[in-house]
């Protein structure tokens, strides 16, 4: 019988997913003896015994891992036998670099639900039951290691029940840093009226007649608030609505289990495995039966989600109905998270407010999947999945800060070959939300004792962010918007060499300083060049016509018929009395405050207003998902187009849109299997045969479908996104490898 050491070093999330405890049964289940300890890099393991045991645990230690667990990286060696006693797990060392990965915030596992809802356990009921497979982590750490005095459990002793699972190698909670019970853990209290007046289980129970009796509460979560109420009820609905000063933009649901959530959707098999997957995102499904009517008005989707606490739980299991469950702020500010700001700013929004004093670190909220285009893509990218590192084929030449842009903020800090983006900051539009952004840039670099060698940031002269990145004392450079939405895609694909890149969006700067969002990029990492883009239109009174789609058809009118658009019977003339339509001609004529722009996000904006689907929107992206939702596969034949130069001439869409005004999904289809045609002949033009789509414009399902079977079929390779927003809160990663591969 020959006997074998070997030392294997793990790299990647393998602290505080109940790594070394596997490691201990296994290496012991298979007679084997050693040591299992955490360095600064991630987890050290040393085995020897029986050759074929040790080959074994080699292969075992791959396919049993832990659930939550990630290896990225394996370093083996065989070295002469130690004659280890016994196997144990010894205490962390602190060491060289810090490689060590934070975990993002897991939900619940299925033991602890079971234990949850089991009267004989000593956690019945308990709303912060977790183990070394669930609970939060990115949102309670302050520093690392990952260690309980360094996350906010540490004000928390642990009672002797407790500990004992702590300490013990062969407990699930062995090392689960926030470990508790209804004896030595966090509690609810509940807050109505100025002050606390019930707390523990009562608390939970008065939660429950308020949401019964059709109330709205703010209950304290994993990383801020939410507002939850009844999502079967109108009236409590539509008062949300109204407090919260929101017109339209859906809410999220939260169901019970997918039982309860197919009684209202009908969620695809990819969809129902992205709801309970260990993330638990938002994910948007198609309606079946209504909610409340004022959950997602006129939307044919929803944005449904799972529990992933325990006291989400609890609450689902409690009432028979699903509920809204909406991030908790004022309009346009970030996601409360402490207890004193929610009583400050919530007290006006919600009848009673359920607290708890385990403090979250840092605000996180939902993360949003869609799938588009057969995979999921993420509109917004947050809890659950950050910090989880975005990995590169390829390593950089050094550190760099990303501020990201203005709108769905994410930053990122990047190095080696890894590029952590930040949760979402949200759109950086107020002192509440550039403080936030500002602060966050700070925490992510110091858990992670991380200084740049570089910034990098956009070119907008008036972003906050690239404000913000000229005040740090480090070397910045500027990247054009849809060069970085172009890096973005590449990178999480690692492509390497040219691509064209289809970059279409809202809004981005140019280098013409024209408003940019409908590029064509022949693009590498570091390099592009414009190769073809949308003829430039007038956005008529700037960001006005961001709000306004009936501004951008007016636009597009008048390029094509001058003044008598004024007396024509379209929905966008009839928007604006006589007096403001005459004013809308003189400003476009004039030429004053009416940047010129190539974006596609506004002309899907000016179709939906051509067709009488919306003039006016009240969120972000609101024209583009009602245009969406019309499209119809059946129809097959699109609009002519003209590419001229470098130049896509859209005059002949918009007359043939005009056209087929009286049925709107005939308009919709073709126009979508146009843009889609346009590709094709572009990219035949560019003769890449990798395209690339990135920008918010490419979270259209049927646009992204129709471009793909198209350009397949002439034998390009298309990528998409899948790890990062195709939209603003992707671009960081572009601006991340650009400055980490560029030449300085
Ligand atoms: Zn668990
Ligand atoms: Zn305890
Ligand atoms: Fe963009």
């Amino acid at each position: 019988m020959v006997y074998k050491r070997a030392k294997i070093s793990l790299k990647g999330l393998v602290q505080g997913v109940g790594f070394r405890p596997f490691v201990y049964r296994l290496a012991t289940a298979l007679n084997l003896k050693g040591f299992v300890l955490n360095d600064g890099k991630g987890v050290l393991i040393e085995v020897e015994g029986n050759e074929n045991k040790v080959a074994l645990f080699l292969k075992r230690l791959h396919t049993e891992k832990p659930p939550n667990a990630r290896i990225i990286s394996q370093e083996l060696e065989f070295l002469p036998p130690k004659g280890y006693k016994n196997f144990e797990i010894k205490g962390s060392q602190r060491n060289g670099e810090r490689e060590v990965l934070v975990l993002p915030d897991l939900a619940t596992c299925e033991d602890c639900l079971t234990e949850l809802f089991n009267p004989a356990d000593r956690r019945y009921m308990y709303p912060f039951i977790n183990c070394t497979n669930c609970g939060p982590r990115f949102t309670i750490i302050e520093s690392l290691p990952y260690d309980r005095p360094n996350t906010s459990m540490k004000k928390f002793k642990m009672c002797p029940a407790c500990l004992r699972e702590y300490t013990d190698p062969k407990s699930r909670r062995f090392h689960a840093q926030p470990n508790a019970c209804k004896e030595c853990g966090p509690q609810l209290y509940y807050w109505e009226k100025g002050k606390i007046t019930t707390q523990r289980d009562k608390a939970f129970e008065k939660l429950i007649e308020e949401l019964k009796r059709g109330k709205i509460v703010a209950v304290k979560g994993i990383g801020g608030f939410h507002l939850i109420c009844n999502a079967t009820d109108e009236k409590v609905v539509s008062l949300l609505r109204e407090r919260k000063k929101r017109r339209e933009k859906p809410f999220a649901v939260m169901f019970r289990d997918l039982d309860q959530l197919m009684e209202y959707a009908n969620p695809t098999q990819l969809e129902k495995a992205l709801l309970i997957s260990p993330e638990r995102p938002i994910v948007l499904v198609e309606k079946r039966k209504e909610l409340a009517p004022s959950v997602a008005p006129k939307l044919k989707k929803v944005g449904a989600f799972l529990p992933y606490s325990p006291l989400h739980h609890m609450i689902l299991r409690a009432v028979d109905f699903p509920v809204v469950a909406t991030s908790a702020n004022l309009s346009e500010e970030p996601i409360v998270k402490d207890n004193e700001e929610a009583i400050s700013k919530l007290k006006d929004l919600a009848d009673a407010i359920v607290l708890h004093d385990r403090d979250i670190v840092r605000r996180c909220d939902d993360s949003v999947v869609k799938v588009v285009g057969g995979v999921p893509l993420y509109i917004r990218r947050s809890r659950g999945v950050v910090p989880s590192p975005i990995l590169l084929p390829f390593r950089l030449k050094r550190k760099v800060l990303a501020v990201g842009g203005t709108l769905k903020n994410t930053f990122a800090i990047a190095w080696n070959d890894k590029v952590i983006l930040s949760q979402h900051i949200g759109d950086i539009e107020n002192l509440s939300t550039l403080k936030v952004f500002e602060e966050s840039v700070k925490d992510l670099m110091n858990l992670y004792d991380f200084v740049p060698d570089l910034v990098v940031c956009d070119m907008h002269p008036r972003y906050e962010t690239t404000r913000f990145a000229k005040t740090l004392p480090y070397k910045v450079i500027q990247m054009q918007h849809h060069h970085a939405h172009a890096v973005s895609c590449m990178a999480e694909n690692g492509l390497q060499g040219e691509v064209l890149a289809v970059t279409w969006d809202g809004t981005g700067f140019g280098l013409d300083k024209t408003v940019w969002g409908g590029e064509f990029l022949i693009s590498t990492y570091t390099s592009f060049r414009r190769f073809f883009h949308f003829k430039n239109f007038k956005l008529l009174g700037g960001e006005k016509a961001v709000k306004e789609p009936a501004r951008v058809a007016l636009s597009l009118l008048f390029e094509l018929y001058g003044e008598k658009v004024l007396s024509l019977d379209l929905p966008a003339v009839k928007f604006y009395n006589s007096t403001e339509r005459r004013l809308l001609y003189k400003v476009w004529k004039v030429g004053f405050n009416n940047p010129l722009t190539s974006s596609v996000g506004r002309l899907f904006d000016g179709v939906a207003s051509l067709l009488g689907i919306c003039q006016k929107v009240s969120y972000e992206g609101e024209a583009a998902m009602l245009v969406e939702d019309l499209y119809d596969p059946s129809v097959r034949d699109f609009y002519d187009f003209i590419l001229e130069g470098d130049q896509v001439d859209w005059k002949p869409i918009i007359e043939g849109i005009l056209k087929d005004r009286k049925d709107p999904p005939k308009a919709v289809s073709r126009f979508i299997n146009t843009l889609a045609r346009i590709v094709l002949e572009v990219a035949l033009k560019g003769e890449r045969e990798k395209v690339c789509l990135s920008g918010g414009v490419m979270q259209n399902d049927p646009l992204v479908r129709k471009i793909k079977e198209l350009l397949t079929k002439e034998g390009f390779k298309v990528y998409t996104h899948q790890k990062v927003p195709s939209g603003d809160g992707g671009i960081s990663l572009g601006q991340a490898v650009f400055g980490g591969l560029i030449d300085l």
